[in-house]
């Protein structure tokens, strides 16, 4: 039987990292090639052994940066011919304090991460791609409500929404769909450091109150995002685009 991504060219960013791991381990399960973009190259160096170099490819690239996002997909044609998947989900998390001590230089941090980056890699990416491609922009369970404390983060995973439905009309006309995957927590080092300064501002396990106010009453696995990656990328969501995907057990309902 043949994988659900046979022959697709899947770019991942942020694929040093948890999900971005959980998802190219998958896609190339599913019979995909994977470029694997990240800024930390140690992460990315240790992962080289446990791929063929033919299926995995690894790009130490800045995701917020448009000579390395630009290059980094034309050494990805180079090296595999083209490209059908671009799964935009590098990250960082950012401080969490009241709005008047909020510093605007870690709100432009975050930000240049998460929405020039997926901008970016929209831009440049879809440029490059195939018709009939797949973009996934892995946005949040707090892309679609606001809390207090986490304001760049919260503010750049809502902003990837608009540029997310923005873009899917006009790369429809080229087939190629565009879509944001919404995770609540997931049990990883990511999660467990934002947890870890909410519970100090919460003044409770910030762990155990996700627990409690998620449906399911856990947290999520890395495995299971990349699951619903997997939905969007192949032709099983051959009529989905311009669409939110919950990845969050509820927490959102
Ligand atoms: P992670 O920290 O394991 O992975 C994020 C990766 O992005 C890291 O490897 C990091 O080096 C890389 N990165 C950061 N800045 C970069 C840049 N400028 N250029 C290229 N790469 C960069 O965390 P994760 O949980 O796997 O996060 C993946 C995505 O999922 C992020 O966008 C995050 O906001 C989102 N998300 C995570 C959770 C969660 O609970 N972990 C929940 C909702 C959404």
């Amino acid at each position: 039987m043949s994988g659900r991504l046979e022959g697709k060219v899947c770019v991942i960013t942020g694929g040093a990292g948890s999900i971005g791991q959980a998802t190219a381990r998958l896609f190339v399960a599913e019979g995909a090639r994977v470029m694997l973009v990240d800024i930390d190259e140690a992460s990315l160096k240790a992962l080289s052994s446990e791929f063929g170099a033919s299926v995995v490819g690894f790009s130490v690239t800045d995701v917020s940066r448009s000579d390395e996002i630009r290059e980094m997909f034309e050494r990805t044609v180079a090296r595999f011919g083209r490209v059908d998947v671009i799964f935009s989900n590098a990250g960082n998390s950012g401080v969490i304090c009241p709005l008047a001590e909020f510093p605007e230089d870690e709100f432009d941090r975050v930000l240049a991460v998460h929405v020039k980056g997926a901008f970016l890699c929209c831009k440049y990416g879809i440029a490059s791609m195939n018709d009939g491609g797949s973009v996934i922009i892995t946005s949040s369970v707090v892309g679609v409500r606001g809390d207090p404390g986490a304001y760049a983060y919260i503010t750049a995973k809502h902003a990837q929404v608009g540029l997310m439905r923005s873009v899917s009309k006009e790369a429809a006309t080229r087939g190629i769909r565009v879509n944001t995957i919404h995770p609540g927590p997931i049990a990883n080092d990511f999660q467990h450091r934002v947890e870890k300064s909410l519970s100090t501002v919460m003044n409770c396990d910030a762990g155990e109150f996700f627990d409690q106010v998620i449906p399911l009453k856990r947290h999520g696995k890395p495995q299971e995002v990349a699951q619903s990656v997997l939905y969007l990328a192949s032709s099983q969501s051959s009529f989905v685009t311009g669409s939110l995907l919950m990845v969050d057990g509820g927490m959102s309902a």
